[in-house]
């Protein structure tokens, strides 16, 4: 065995080895996997193998379609059988939302470049001649999906990984990893120390284990998951076709053939629970099944006995029942996790045969290139923080995998695991209506509902339209009040603070006490890692804001700016602050009847800040700044003295109508103004060009952080374009991952959007190819399977001039 690497891979399942070969074909050889059995002997050997595409995130469908691709080629790429069976798939919808999120998805599938069709009762039927079609709405077709063995590919790419230089220990287990004072990772096995640059926990059923070793929270649970296979039936003999994969919510199953038997697998919706008692699996435990608990399967079989009744009329083979790895949201984690850097999670797959080639790809472009081709932040390991506990964790996966065939709406979640993280005013917000949404264990509100029904949600507009309406208005036309305590807030202090915050960010920082600006953190490449708001408390002292689900991410970055011996801090006083914002023509006159404090112009500017003292508490970060381009300031207030300031305003605010807004409002508001998102137009897929974000880079600067790959990525030229563009929607509007048309081609991807109620314009973002970007270009945006109109505008829907934030 060797005893240093570059990367040393823990587990030789389809994540870990799927990562290994792409490690190799990426050119890193000094590669090492270890596995304490033998190959696939955890979850993989058991794996019924599926590889579907239909899915409703445009990233995880990348990784999908690589997946596949690779799968049936990956014989002809290695030289090791594979036994690929591309017999499509068909996904069965029983309601109305249901076939809105397949034209929500069909636009994703020409996006990601897979055939696909919406089919209706009667067709299904040409495709499966066996199944039984009551209830059925329609079905989402796809051509291309298929199953495939899990032993074949993982073997594969394994031998792939070999070919290319990379060495795999089998029967060696690790038993410790360790941070050495250089920042290399000690693996203790039991067969010797390795010394490696970067460590990779890929240990599937094990892997909070594992974690638990350098102190990581790995947040998964494992489930105990079953199949069966039937003998062969004559009806499949006779057949001159293989059957595609049937998904259907009715029986919560999967349903294919299986050597002319029939396989079903069902996600039970009640009874599931996690396996081995929630503790960990005995490290001798291998290639074993686990005993299956046919009692709680018995209502699905029935079902799908129903819906497939060739699956009734065939005698039982073989029960398959074996441990699944599952997150609280179902996506499995990939990228570093938090703190000491060139620790990557790899696991948690609860679709790791479909997903681990892609997932391997681009997690080997990240280590390797310091940025995947595709956006990571919804497989980053650090989505989930601390709050994310074990007891969490296990109630909540058991939810998700409850709901497998679900169709989750936009902005409905589990009702499980809620309450973790909540402002001071939670209570009052909720008396008044606040129809909460989690966000990084927060509960936030998106919008209050007099009515007290709550949101039927839907993928088109629905119950809260009207109250939204309101609430916009009140901003615009009044003042409205919106608690916005979920930043993620840094104080970050010291002789080389503001040293270190010019060579991080792409903006000036403030060279003035009171000064604020919007600055972004770039990778070396030159792409848009992070976006954040910079206040500069004092020479020495600067608050810093970034989104809700960036707690963790921003450290990590803010850390891994740190150069050696620079005398900063960071202190993340997250917890400490709650925020309001308090914005709208009136939200001067609302604010002076609480506080002393100057609020004219020329005391206290746009783009300044000052600490005063609001309703008697003093210590407010009063910051004029605003995210909805009104009159207004986000009040930084200490979190225990938030209702005591709340109160204040909202007596104030009474004869200036003062209303309270969620986020649902937010999003229109700053569509109006064109301001842009992180996560959404902002990410490590574009550069601060392609963003038209080039106002905040200045390139002048002596240097910082991605200013040598700018400088080169302005003479290339941008790839793509962000434009701004008003729609003539029905009832839907642009959410993100449409696809733009331009006469029957795609030209382009929308990136979020929303209706501007003082606007009566339908809004989006959206990247286009940059010879299109002109104002007035007209395309085709492919919305809930309509095609709809839509025109590039030029300057911001709603005060082009901004000149109300600065009245
Ligand atoms: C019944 C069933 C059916 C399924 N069907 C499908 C399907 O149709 N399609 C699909 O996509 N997915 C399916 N899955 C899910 C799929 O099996 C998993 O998502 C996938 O196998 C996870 O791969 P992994 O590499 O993360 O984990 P594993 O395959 O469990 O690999 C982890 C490896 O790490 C090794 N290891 C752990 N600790 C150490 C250590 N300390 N030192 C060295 N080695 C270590 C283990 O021995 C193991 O081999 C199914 C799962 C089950 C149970």
């Amino acid at each position: 065995m060797k005893s240093h690497a570059r990367v040393v891979v823990v587990g030789g399942g389809v994540m870990g080895v799927g990562l290994l070969y792409h490690l190799a074909l990426e050119g890193w050889d000094d590669v090492v996997l270890l596995e304490k059995g033998e190959l696939t002997s955890g979850s993989t050997w058991h794996a019924a193998g599926q590889c579907p595409h239909f899915n409703g995130s445009l990233n995880m469908t990348k990784v999908h379609v690589y997946g596949t691709e690779l799968y049936s080629k990956l014989q002809k790429l290695t030289g090791q059988a594979v036994s690929w069976h591309g017999c499509g798939g068909l996904r069965i919808a029983q309601t109305d939302e249901e076939v809105n999120w397949f034209k929500y998805v069909l636009g994703i599938s020409k996006l990601a470049g897979y055939e696909a069709e919406i089919i209706g009762p009667n067709e299904i039927k040409r495709h499966h001649p066996f199944l039984e079609t009551f209830g059925v709405k329609a079905a989402f077709r796809t051509v291309t999906d298929g199953h495939v063995a899990p032993a074949d590919i993982t073997n594969a790419m394994a031998a792939g990984a070999r070919q290319l230089g990379a060495e795999i220990y089998r029967r060696t287990r690790a038993t410790g990893i360790q941070q050495l004072p250089n920042g290399e990772w000690k693996v203790s096995t039991d067969k010797g120390d390795i010394v490696c640059e970067h460590i990779v926990n890929s240990a599937g059923s094990y892997c909070d284990v594992v974690g638990s070793w350098t102190g990581h929270n790995v947040p998964i649970a494992n489930m105990l998951h079953h199949y069966m296979i039937t003998e062969p039936v004559q009806e499949l003999i006779d057949l001159k076709m293989e059957l595609p994969v049937v998904r259907d919510p009715y029986s919560h199953a999967y349903l294919r053939e299986e050597t002319n038997g029939i396989l079903v697998g069902p996600y039970e919706t009640e009874t599931a629970h996690v396996c081995w008692n929630g503790q960990p699996p005995a490290w001798e435990f291998e290639s074993e099944l686990i005993a299956p608990e046919l009692d709680r399967l018995t209502p699905w079989l029935e079902r799908a006995s129903e819906r497939l009744p060739l699956f009734a009329k065939a005698g039982l083979k073989s029960v398959i029942s074996g441990a699944i790895t599952h997150t609280p949201d179902g996506v499995y984690l990939s990228g570093p996790a938090p703190g000491p850097k060139n620790y990557w999670m790899h696991c948690g797959a609860s679709i790791g045969i479909c997903q681990g080639g892609g997932a391997g790809k681009y997690l080997a472009q990240w280590m390797v290139h310091g940025r995947a081709e595709i956006n990571m932040r919804e497989f980053d390991p650090r989505r989930f923080g601390n709050w994310a506990s074990k007891a969490y964790t296990a109630e909540v996966s058991v939810a998700d995998y409850h709901h497998m065939y679900y169709c989750y709406k936009p902005a409905e979640q589990h009702e499980v695991g809620r309450g973790l993280r909540m402002s001071s005013l939670h209570d009052r917000l909720k008396a008044k209506g606040a129809q909460f949404q989690q966000i990084y264990g927060w509960e936030r509100a998106r919008w209050y509902d007099p009515s007290g029904k709550g949101e039927e949600f839907s993928y088109r507009r629905s119950n809260w339209w009207k109250s939204v309406k309101a609430e916009t208005l009140a901003v615009r036309e009044r003042v409205g009040l919106m608690d916005l305590s979920t930043f993620a807030k840094f104080d970050v202090t010291g002789k080389d603070a503001y040293a270190f915050l010019e060579r991080t960010c792409a903006n000036k920082i403030p060279a003035k006490d009171g000064g604020i600006i919007l600055g972004h953190l770039l990778n070396e490449n030159g792409f848009i890692e992070s976006e954040i708001t910079v206040t500069r408390l004092a020479a020495d002292r600067f608050y810093v804001l970034s989104a809700a689900v960036a707690q963790l991410y921003d450290m990590d970055q803010f850390h891994w700016r740190m150069k050696d011996g620079e005398r900063v801090e960071i202190t993340d006083v997250t917890d400490a602050f709650g925020v309001l914002v308090l914005a709208g023509p009136k939200a001067r006159d609302v604010l002076s009847a609480c506080t002393k404090a100057d609020l004219s112009n020329t005391a206290f500017g746009w783009l300044t800040a000052k600490q005063i003292e609001i309703a008697g508490v003093a210590g407010v970060r009063a910051l004029r700044i605003n995210y909805v381009g009104e009159l207004g300031w986000e009040l930084h207030v200490p979190m225990k003295a938030m209702p005591r300031v709340f109160d204040a305003l909202m007596k104030a605010g009474e004869p200036h109508g003062i209303t309270l807004f969620g986020t649902y409002a937010m999003n229109s508001l700053r569509m109006e103004k064109a301001y842009r998102g992180w996560g959404g137009e902002l990410t490590n897929e574009v550069d601060m060009f392609e963003a038209s974000m080039d106002r905040f880079l200045r390139l002048e600067k002596e240097d910082f952080i991605g200013r040598a790959a700018s400088l080169s990525l302005k003479q290339r030229g941008p790839r793509i374009k962000l434009v701004y563009m008003e729609i003539d929607a029905n009832d839907n509007d642009a959410r993100g991952n449409e696809p733009v048309y331009r006469r029957d081609k795609v030209v382009g991807i929308t990136t979020s959007g929303g209706y501007g109620f003082a606007v009566g314009k339908s809004l989006a973002f959206a990247f286009v190819e940059p010879a299109l970007a002109k104002a007035g270009d007209e395309f085709e945006i492919m919305m809930l399977g309509e095609m709809r109109k839509g025109r590039i505008i030029s300057e911001p829907a709603w005060d082009a001039k901004n000149e109300r934030p600065r009245a």
